[in-house]
């Protein structure tokens, strides 16, 4: 089985919701440990996602606030690792990724989507590196103390990272801290390449040659972010696969024509892996993290050798890790 690694997923979010104490075995989610491990994970990125400051009304009195939330998600987080320990443990960087996958583990790495938590404050940005975040998405759909989300507006998509944004980079390559540009801006974007001296990722996101939403990258963003040594990892959202904006289902043949895009523009080194599960809706394909393997099958049938197929599932993510962490 061909073992991957996943750049996103909003798990703990959805079973925080749920009322759920760990991610182990969940039930009406896309993923969990169990599903995971048999759909032959290595890693899987656990996203604490802010949700958006237009939710929060919405979701009343089950909102504790925002840093009530993280700590409650971080609760999720170690209560999986800790009552399965014999099958899933945190990782913070590439051996103990090796480690745990030599010890039949399932690794599962913290990150954080949308750095509103961190306003605009570096000891906030090293506690939430000392828990054990990894990647950081710097922005979410809004404005916040990195910079500005993508956008249909030109003028808006145009906007660069702010000064603490820009600092935060410089920190982040330091402390060893994967900067993840998935929703940021174009300008935010060209910043972060022009400014960090380590790679970097969009954790998921897609090509915006082939579907354009602005949340998807331009063939140069997609140069530019290889040429850095960073990968990309295909969303699995219907919004975000085809030119039909409107599209409520998502196929393998779609998640294939993206990595194949991914390839062809910006090199076999670049394509990675990162679901967005339990963050998107829609009619999914692969709609499990157990029916995973069939992701990899339709690589194969589509022209992909097995090591290409290697580099596309883990080794690319592997790669960036080692080189930042
Ligand atoms: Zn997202």
């Amino acid at each position: 089985m061909v073992k991957y690694i996943d750049m996103h997923c909003d798990t703990l979010m959805t079973a925080w919701r749920k009322g759920a104490k760990t991610v182990y075995e969940l039930e009406g989610t896309h993923a969990d440990v169990k599903r995971l491990l048999k759909g032959g994970c290595k890693a899987q990125f656990f996203a604490i996602f802010m949700p958006s400051i237009d939710w929060v009304p919405k979701l009343g009195d089950q909102y504790p606030g925002d840093d009530k939330y993280i700590e409650g998600l971080y609760e999720l987080f170690c209560n999986t690792v800790n009552q399965h320990s014999d099958c899933v443990a945190q990782a913070v960087n590439m051996a103990e990724i090796e480690a745990n996958d030599a010890a039949g583990k399932l690794s599962a790495v913290l990150t954080m989507e949308d750095g509103r938590a961190v306003l605009g404050s570096m000891e906030r940005l090293e506690k939430y590196h000392g828990m054990g975040v990894r990647a950081l998405s710097l922005t979410w759909n809004h404005e916040n103390c990195f910079g500005f989300p993508n956008s249909r507006d030109k003028d808006a998509m145009a906007k660069g990272l702010k000064p603490f944004g820009k600092d935060a980079i410089v920190r982040m390559n330091e402390l060893g801290m994967i900067v993840d540009v998935s929703h940021l801006s174009d300008g935010g974007f060209w910043d972060v390449a022009e400014l960090t001296k380590k790679p970097f990722v969009a954790t998921h996101s897609n090509c915006r040659a082939l579907n354009p939403h602005p949340r998807s990258m331009t063939d140069e963003m997609i140069r530019a972010l290889a040429d850095k040594g960073g990968c990309m990892g295909v969303n699995f959202a219907p919004s975000f696969l085809t030119m039909d904006l409107e599209r409520n289902d998502s196929t393998i043949e779609m998640l294939v024509a993206q990595i194949q895009h991914m390839v062809k523009t910006g090199g076999i080194e670049c394509a990675a892996v990162g679901t967005d599960f339990d963050g998107i809706g829609g009619e999914l394909e692969i709609n499990s993290a157990d029916k995973m393997p069939l992701l990899f099958t339709a690589l194969e049938k589509a022209g992909f050798t097995g090591n290409e197929i290697e580099k596309i599932a883990c080794r690319n993510v592997e790669r960036v890790l080692r080189d930042v962490l």
